[in-house]
């Protein structure tokens, strides 16, 4: 496999923990007989600063030309004026949209080396494997919205939309996941309340029926996800769903396994490169210091070549990796609980160490 993989560190902590990713893909490649051809780009605050775009042209060519990207964060107090003229966000929404990444994946998985993390109680919590599928460019959030006022009482609207082809390219998504996984499709809607679900229901069961016959599939009303996601996580295999319901569920399921540092996530297309990156921030109140956990951003570049590349002996070799070092003992300061940690180059370290020992 030869494969061009763009790097966009960003900002804050984006830097130290790209660097990592880098290394442990440097060891597949290695080891597996692959040739990666890295290039980074700038995106976010740092872009900001050297080009006044928070997206410059060069960095959506490289990415465009690109199989695959691995991404750090963007932002900090330093581009947060609210007068600015544009802000680090604006990048990340600007790459998904010019690569048509319309689909979020979040896995969410529950370490059992790290299980006392979580807010919940283990019996509830243990053996939990959930991939979220959310609708990332339609829907609410990207519907027509305005202000009137009428008699002297002001009023506000946002409209949802979702047309058929938007709701069949999602649930593909999550079934085309499911058959490599458990075989179980959950789709989340609001059919009892709103129009759009129940269009979205429509299209998600007949694209179930007529494409994923063999997989098991059922409907859960969203208000009511929110508490199974709470009581029986464990049940649920494959999750899709649109786009503001997804951002509330999967930030409720990410408090599941209770460490932030270790939840990667991925933006798809149909075709074309994929986005892969952590899903916290930039964490800009330790950037600088090498105490970053770098795992998230390891387990993205796992998820980066099982998903844009098709290499899943690799994807899973580093996943094995990291656990084996959390067996080990090893943390980084923010899962270290009060206990000894490393630093953000010696887990990387780490985990490069366990792929090569493997
Ligand atoms: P954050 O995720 O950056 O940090 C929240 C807390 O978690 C902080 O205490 C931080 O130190 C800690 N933390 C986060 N990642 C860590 C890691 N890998 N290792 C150890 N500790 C870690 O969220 P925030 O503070 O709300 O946001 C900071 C900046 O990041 C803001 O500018 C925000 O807009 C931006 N942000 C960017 C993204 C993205 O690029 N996708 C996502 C969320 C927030």
């Amino acid at each position: 496999m030869h494969a061009k993989i763009v790097l966009l560190p960003g900002d804050g902590i984006g830097p130290e923990i790209i660097t990592q990713g880098q290394r442990v893909l440097e060891t597949v490649a290695q080891k597996f007989g692959h040739q990666f051809d890295f290039a980074s780009a700038m995106i976010g605050g740092c872009a900001i600063d050297e080009t006044g775009d928070p997206l410059p042209e060069d960095t959506v060519k490289l990415c465009q030309d690109s199989a695959a990207i691995l991404l750090g964060a963007v932002g900090g107090p330093k581009w947060d004026d609210p007068n600015a003229k544009t802000r680090p966000e604006k990048g990340l929404l600007g790459i998904r949209k010019a690569l048509d990444l319309f689909a979020n994946l979040r896995p969410i998985q529950c370490h059992p080396q790290l299980i006392s993390a979580s807010p919940l109680r283990q019996d509830i919590i243990d053996g939990t494997d959930i991939l979220f599928v959310r609708e990332l460019t339609g829907g609410i959030y990207f519907g027509d919205s305005g202000r009137s006022t009428t008699d002297g009482v002001e009023s506000a609207t946002q409209s949802m939309v979702y047309s058929v082809p938007e709701v069949e390219r999602v649930v593909r998504i999550a079934g085309e996941a499911a058959r490599k996984r458990r075989g179980k499709v959950t789709s989340v809607d609001k059919a009892n309340v709103l129009e759009p679900s129940r269009l979205w229901r429509s299209v998600a069961e007949r694209v179930m029926r007529e494409e994923f016959p063999e997989l098991e599939y059922e409907v859960v009303l969203v208000d009511a996800m929110a508490m199974h996601l709470l009581s029986r996580p464990r049940d649920f295999d494959v999750v899709v769903t649109g786009n503001m319901f997804g951002d509330i569920l999967t930030d409720e399921a990410s408090m599941l396994p209770g460490s932030l540092g270790l939840l990667p996530s991925a933006s798809v297309g149909a075709s074309g490169p994929g986005l892969y990156e952590p899903i916290h921030g930039s964490a800009p109140d330790i950037a600088g210091q090498n105490i970053a956990n770098p795992l998230a951003t390891i387990l993205a570049s796992a998820m980066l070549l099982r998903h844009s590349l098709e290499l899943g002996e690799e994807a899973t070799a580093i996943e094995t990796a990291v656990s084996k070092v959390l067996d080990n003992g090893l943390r980084t300061r923010d899962i270290a609980a009060g206990g000894d940690a490393v630093s953000t180059t010696e887990m990387g370290e780490a985990v490069v160490n366990e792929l090569n020992a493997a």
